[in-house]
């Protein structure tokens, strides 16, 4: 949720320091601060708000310290304030910690802690780390951290440093991102290879349970046993963690106009035209028991999500498997028999999602098979799943998912394509796919310029209160999708709703002032969507209608209509949701919201 930047090494630390945190604030961005060591003082500066204005305080502060810790937080417990802001010290403000996660016993070592007499100045559950560890801490602080993990419950990516120790910062992970970056005699570490794309490309990705130290002459790494450990130096591609807005007012609406080759990139390189067929290089190892599973269940969060919702339908048309879609957080409470014959799918940008990671440690502590889709190489569901595909989409910076969304959904298509195969689909079919995928970026591109149009329409409905997306079979999820736009960055309600089940409940909400979204192609659903769409108008409501469909009987009914190109019935989703993004994007835009950080949210949920 929250970014952690580290730096070791023979440069001013602070300059680098903001410079990460500015390009890790899209994981959460409440308030930030840092910490550095001059001549054995710990100075520490914080603020309110965004990275910038913490930038605005250090001026005037000497900056010559070498070595120090910075975060950018994601509130979770306390609220967003300066005390609150991250690091948090020990009494004697020697003792820096920045954490990512939740300390979930926190309560219970705060009093045992305030017994003995320690000071709590914020109402976080990250002091009780500095605390502890002052508690623990003997003149080395190696000792002193790896005595203090054992007492944490929960979740945690921490950087510890203390003012009397020169050039040593020690991280720790359990269950949140934290990596290693490795420069020329100088180190760092980072929630994410984004923030150090300017300084290394070397990385070193540590797993749970797992503690670096890093110093000026080097770093090592040990498990929580005190055991040295050997780690392999990941060298990342450029492509990998690239960021900047190539001219785009925002990084949402660049990734929207990157969709037709982020869609491309899913699919290039994995398909086979002469066979009909996919390939997977990811998914190869295990290619024998994808074979002789019988059920999938998809687990997911947020836009991912709806990704699986969608990828159930995909899966059901293509394969002869059963197929589930369930939300991360709840999959755990659910009584699911999961054995060797069931396959669980996670889907994460990220990779890092604590629901979603949390769902598959409880899959595959029953012996399902795991599988991802995830867009950052490297990260814990990548790690953790017996085999995966990646989106190689490239960073996806604005909060609300848009490219990888689709990207998500082309991988879905191509997996259920690969397992379909083996079963009843035929080549013909499976060419019929093949084409349609790779019809798609022109489609995209197509849609995009129109983005005027669809901004001009966009103007028409900004001031509405609330929304209802509908749709029926393979677009009741981009109901649903198109819905979490407009929602997740204007702030407007928008509810999707699968277009039957409008008369069971929220036609009741229906007049001229709550307009509705009817995503109604020319599909199996075209006639019965376009008599909700009647009732609807029966009852004064506006309608937007997304369509690949110019016949009158949408158009004659609709007060707008935004048309597409017409792809095969399960891949007209991706072209679906593009107008839906551009549509939630403008909207936000006039109504002056700051769409790539909207308010409470944070790109990368590593908390449950
Ligand atoms: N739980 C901690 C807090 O609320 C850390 C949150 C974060 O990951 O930013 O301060």
């Amino acid at each position: 949720m929250c970014g952690i930047i580290c730096y070791c090494g023979h440069k001013q630390a602070v300059p680098i320091l903001i410079e990460g945190l500015k390009r890790l604030e899209y994981r959460g961005y409440d308030s930030a601060g840092f910490s550095i060591v001059d001549k054995g003082k710990n100075k520490i500066v914080k603020a309110k708000g965004r990275v910038s204005r913490l930038e605005e305080k250090k001026i005037g502060l000497a900056m010559n310290s070498t070595f120090g810790i910075a975060h950018t937080r994601w509130a979770t417990h306390g609220k967003p304030s300066e005390i609150n802001a991250h690091p948090q010290t020990d009494c004697a403000n020697k003792i820096s910690v920045v954490h990512n996660g939740i300390i979930e016993n926190y309560l219970e070592l705060k009093k045992e802690l305030e017994e003995k007499g320690h000071r709590f100045k914020s109402e976080t559950d990250t002091e009780v780390i500095p605390h502890l560890i002052e508690e623990n801490f003997d003149g080395d602080l190696e000792v002193a951290v790896l005595k203090s993990v054992e007492r944490l419950r929960g979740t945690f990516g921490i950087a510890v440093l203390h003012a009397d120790i020169d050039h040593q910062i020690i991280i720790v992970k359990r269950g949140s991102p934290i990596i290693v970056g490795v420069g020329k005699n100088e180190y760092f570490a980072a929630s994410d290879s984004n923030a150090l794309a300017p300084f290394t490309n070397k990385m070193i990705y540590l797993s749970d349970d797992e503690m670096a130290v890093l110093n000026t002459s080097g770093y090592y790494i040990k498990n929580l046993k005190n055991e040295l450990l050997e780690k392999k130096i990941e060298v990342l591609d450029a492509s990998e963690y690239k960021i900047d807005k190539r001219g785009f007012e925002h990084y949402m609406l660049k990734e929207i106009f990157e969709q037709p080759e982020s869609v491309q990139n899913a699919y290039r390189g994995r398909l086979i035209e002469s066979e009909g067929v996919s390939k997977l290089g990811g998914l190869e190892p295990v290619i024998n028991r994808l074979k002789n599973i019988n059920k999938l269940i998809i687990v997911s969060c947020g836009t991912s999500y709806y990704a699986g919702l969608l990828g159930r339908y995909i899966f059901e048309n293509l394969t002869e498997l059963n197929i589930e879609t369930e939300l991360a957080s709840e999959f755990r409470y659910r009584r699911l028999k999961l054995d060797e014959n069931v396959a669980v799918l996670a889907i994460s940008q990220s990779g890092e999602t604590a629901d979603t990671l949390a769902a598959i440690k409880e899959a595959k502590r029953k012996g399902a098979l795991l599988l991802g889709i995830v867009n950052t190489v490297g990260t814990s569901i990548a790690q953790i799943t017996d085999a995966g595909v990646y989106n190689h989409a490239g960073p996806e910076i604005g909060v609300a998912s848009t490219k990888i969304y689709t990207s998500q959904l082309v991988i879905l298509t191509l997996m259920a394509l690969l397992i379909g195969r083996y079963q009843h689909i035929s080549f013909s079919e499976g060419s019929e796919i093949i084409n349609a995928l790779t019809g798609l970026p022109g489609q995209i591109r197509e849609i995009l310029s129109n983005a005027k149009d669809i901004k001009e329409i966009a103007l028409k409905y900004s001031k509405y209160r609330g929304f209802l997306y509908i749709g029926r079979l393979y677009n009741y999820p981009t109901a649903m999708e198109g819905a979490l736009k407009l929602k997740e960055i204007s702030y407007i309600h928008a509810e999707g709703y699968p277009a039957g089940e409008m008369k069971h409940g929220p036609i009741s909400l229906i007049d001229k002032n709550f307009p509705t979204v009817a995503i109604a192609p020319d599909d199996l659903t075209l006639d019965k969507m376009v008599s909700n769409m009647q009732e609807i108008k029966a009852r004064n409501g506006k309608i937007l209608s997304i369509t690949n469909s110019a016949t009158q009987k949408v158009l004659g009914i609709s007060d707008d209509t935004i048309i597409v190109p017409k792809t095969i019935p399960i891949l007209q989703p991706i072209l679906n949701i593009i107008p839906l993004q551009l549509f939630a994007y403008y909207i936000a835009n006039e109504r002056g919201c700051d769409i790539d950080k909207p308010r409470n949210l944070a790109k990368s949920v590593t908390v449950e």
